[in-house]
């Protein structure tokens, strides 16, 4: 299957990002069958966020 590079909107701010034909066969490759509902950047800043809070448990 052909992958093409897809524009998403970000659920947390609205903007548009791409999801492209190689995140999409990575998806795929782990078996995701869900596409990203998030830009990078708000994935990078959850992400951030989490691991503070799991930070704040060891604490
Ligand atoms: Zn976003």
């Amino acid at each position: 299957m052909e992958f093409t590079d897809k524009t998403l909107v970000c659920q947390d701010c609205d903007n548009e990002f791409v999801f492209t034909a190689g995140e999409q066969a990575f998806y795929k490759e782990k078996g995701l069958e869900n596409e990203p509902k998030r830009c990078k950047e708000c994935r990078e800043k959850r992400k951030a966020a989490r691991n503070n809070q799991d930070l704040q448990k060891n604490q």
